[in-house]
């Protein structure tokens, strides 16, 4: 090779040498710099996890310190509590799970008296075992291993129920033992040896108050017993002294005897009743009734009264609310017997009216739906100032002021009202308008014994207008609205001689009896000789001789008046447009047998009746009730209870069995006369098959308004011509328990 050719080969490879320096110098430098990043990372890293480091033995400081509180805070609460558990005079004590004590406060441990072995440690069962051998627990009668084992199991059980035990000393303690999750015991044993104390003191005091107040009740039993017994016979013989010839000044003077008597009565019952519902002796006895026709006896009883005074008695009955309801009926008479009898008393002028209504509450008892029924008594007399409304219901309450100081009373009969409402789970309330009248009123819930039978309501085809003639605009107006809502056409006039222009108006005519000018049968014959022959119906209030007047046979028929739905309903279908008014089939009188063995009060009772057509037959004892019963058979039976031989319990029960036998559903009302008055006693006479309760003294009005209540169709008015059938003072509360 030349020369050349070896220089330039030779700097071809120096060339080539000194590029790849380059190239491995470059490779160098870039692995210099990724180790310099390299390392500031990790420089950083470790500067921050030193930073951490350092945040974690703060806290680590910072926790320890909390805990040392902590610590020290529990300390102080534990010591707080053991001091509160230590100073508490009850025993305090803690078992763990194997029943062994852990702790207990000092009234625990002190009864143990200082016995050293009992201290934490102790099994429950060695605890047991001290206190029967130191002789700590009073344990009776029972053997202390038995005492011991009833102990260990009401420990062991999963809730043990408190046990009283009774200490050496008297002291008696009370074990409560509260069983925790991890089977530890917390045992409470209180010291209750002054409420036992105190129980027994109580139930020391309970005995003789109780028997302090059987005491009371049964003084008041024997008490209106026996004034009532001699009373009979002071009212009674007032009343037949009456029916003689007396001079005025004697008249005054028996009249006085009668009312004194009466009046003490009232004060009686009032008094009776009101403490036999303190006593909370009384008890309602509920059974089926009539409303309807309880407030018309109760009208029927207050009519004498109300007629002297001017006054007219009203009753607004819903017509289609039912009659038949289940209740206390004695109860809700004496009720209404009050709220009316104020009416009347403290009335002297216009109108008292008696309204019932009533709506299904939706709610259906055993016994069946239920009504709420609302009545009110509503008055026009002397009314009651607002300030002393709410005072007339408190016990011996009255209104005093100059107006009303002339009317007596004892003040106990609202109070009583409202306490018997009260029992029946209803409300009283009274609005009033101060010389204007007032309206009281009362609101039950009862149980519809019997729904409204709707053929009751329903009337002949062909009535469809009605004339009205009667002058007494509340009347009227009642009579209207009970006639329009059975669907006929009313005209209302206001005396006979208007009545008489406007009879091509009408299909029937309801006239009252005792009209000025014209009165009622007047009408009725003018109406006849005048050629028209309308079905003609008098509203009567049953003592005007309706029946006796020869002009009857131009009357279709007679109702009673205020006419209960009943009595306008059946007159109403009795007449037809072709009814003719001829004279109707001869009536028979009504027969009454009264079983009575005393002489005395025969006599009372015959006299009391001797001007009523009825024919009366006497029993001197129940047998020949009974046997009466069969062969006069009476309407009615008035039945003394207590009579030699055979009772009137007895009696009536034997009645009752013949109805039975004789299979065809009729029930002859029987009414017991009595001088018992306590609640048991009416219970058993009501269950003996009697019907209602009437206590001695028994009163002529009392009386004629039961056998008036029992005339069967197609018989003689009893009360007749007799213009008066007796006065009755208007606080008739509690004569007349009956049960209708
Ligand atoms: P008594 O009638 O025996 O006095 P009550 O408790 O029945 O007792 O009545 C309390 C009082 O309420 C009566 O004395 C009378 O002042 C007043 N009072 C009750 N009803 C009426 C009424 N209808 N009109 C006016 N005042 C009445």
């Amino acid at each position: 090779m030349s020369l050349a050719n070896k220089l330039a080969e030779e700097r071809r490879a120096r060339l080539a040498a000194e590029r790849l320096l380059e190239q491995k110098q470059a490779e160098l430098q870039a692995a210099n710099r990724k180790l310099g990043k390299h390392a500031r990372q990790l420089s950083d890293q470790i500067v921050e996890t030193r930073a951490e480091v350092e945040t974690v033995r703060d806290e680590n400081r910072r926790v320890k310190s909390d805990l040392t509180v902590a610590n020290q805070k529990v300390q102080i609460a534990e010591r707080r509590l053991w001091h509160s558990i230590q100073t508490i005079q009850d025993g305090f004590a803690f078992f763990d799970a194997d029943s062994r004590m852990i702790a207990a406060n000092h009234a625990w441990l002190s009864v143990f008296e200082g016995l050293e072995s009992v201290r934490p440690g102790v099994s429950y069962i060695e605890i047991l075992q001290f206190l029967t051998e130191e002789g700590i627990v009073n344990i009776g009668d029972e053997a202390p291993a038995a005492w011991r084992e009833r102990m260990l199991d009401r420990w062991q059980s999963p809730n043990p129920d408190p046990e009283v035990i009774r200490l050496w000393n008297g002291t008696y303690i009370k074990l409560i033992d509260q069983r925790g999750h991890d089977g530890d015991v917390v045992n409470l044993a209180l010291n209750i040896t002054d409420t036992i104390r105190h129980e027994k003191e109580l139930n020391e005091a309970r005995r003789r108050a109780e028997a302090a107040s059987r005491a009371k009740s049964s003084f008041l039993a024997n008490m209106s017993h026996e004034i009532r017994t001699p009373m009979n016979g002071v009212v009674g013989m007032a009343e037949l002294l009456m029916d003689t010839a007396l001079t005025d000044e004697q008249r005054l003077y028996a009249d006085t005897i009668r009312n004194s008597g009466e009046a003490l009565l009232v004060i009686i019952n009032d008094v009776l009743d009101y403490s036999k519902i303190e006593a909370e002796k009384l008890v309602l006895n509920n059974e089926p009734f009539d409303l309807e026709r309880a407030v018309h006896e109760l009208v029927m009883l207050l009519q004498p009264n109300a007629r002297d005074k001017g006054l007219a008695l009203l009753v607004d009955y819903d017509m289609f609310l039912p009659t038949q309801f289940i209740g206390d009926p004695g109860r809700i008479r004496q009720i209404l017997t009050n709220l009316m009898g104020n009416a009347v008393k403290f009335t002297e002028t216009g109108h008292v009216l008696v309204r019932v209504v009533g709506v299904p509450t939706g709610q259906t008892t055993g016994a069946g739906d239920t009504a709420r029924l609302h009545i009110t008594v509503h008055d026009t007399g002397i009314g009651i100032a607002p300030e002393k409304r709410a005072h007339v219901f408190g016990e011996f309450n009255q209104v005093e002021d100059a107006k009303n100081r002339k009317f007596e009373g004892t003040g106990l009969g609202l109070s009583i009202s409202r306490k018997l409402v009260d029992m029946m789970g209803g409300d009283i309330w009274i609005e009033s308008d101060e010389g204007c009248g007032s309206t009281f009123g009362i609101a039950l819930d009862l149980p519809v014994a019997e729904p409204l039978d709707p053929e009751q309501l329903r009337l002949p085809e062909e009535l469809a207008r009605a004339l009205i003639v009667e002058p007494h605009a509340e009347h009227s107006a009642i009579l209207e609205k009970q006639l329009m809502k059975l669907g006929l056409e009313v005209t209302t006039c206001t005396s006979g001689a208007e009545a008489l222009t406007r009879l091509a108006e009408a299909d029937l005519v309801l006239a009252d009896h005792h009209m000025p000018g014209m009165d009622g049968m007047e009408l009725a014959e003018a109406m006849h000789e005048a050629g028209h022959d309308l079905p003609f119906i008098l509203l009567s209030p049953g003592s005007g001789g309706a029946e006796q007047d020869p002009a009857r046979r131009f009357v279709t028929a007679v109702v009673q008046k205020p006419a209960s739905r009943s009595g306008l309903c059946a007159a109403l279908r009795s007449v037809g447009p072709r009814a003719p008014a001829a004279p109707p089939a001869p009536a028979r009188r009504m027969r009454v047998l009264a079983a009575e063995d005393n002489r005395t009060n025969r006599l009372v009772f015959s006299k009391m009746l001797k001007a009523l057509e009825i024919e009366l037959e006497f029993a001197e004892d129940g047998m020949q009730a009974v046997a009466l019963f069969q062969s006069f058979a009476p309407d009615i039976v008035f039945m003394d209870i207590s009579m030699p031989g055979m009772d009137g319990k007895e009696a009536a029960t034997q009645i009752r069995e013949i109805e039975a036998q004789s299979g065809d559903g009729t029930h002859v009302p029987i009414v017991a006369m009595t001088a018992h008055a306590m609640d048991g006693d009416e219970a058993e006479i009501l269950a003996a098959g009697l019907d209602r309760y009437l206590t001695k003294p028994l009163r002529k009005a009392t009386i004629i308004a039961q056998i008036t209540a029992a005339r069967p169709e197609g018989t003689v008015d009893p009360v007749g011509d007799q213009a008066s059938v007796g006065r009755t003072k208007t606080g008739l509360s509690g004569s007349e328990r009956s049960a209708s």
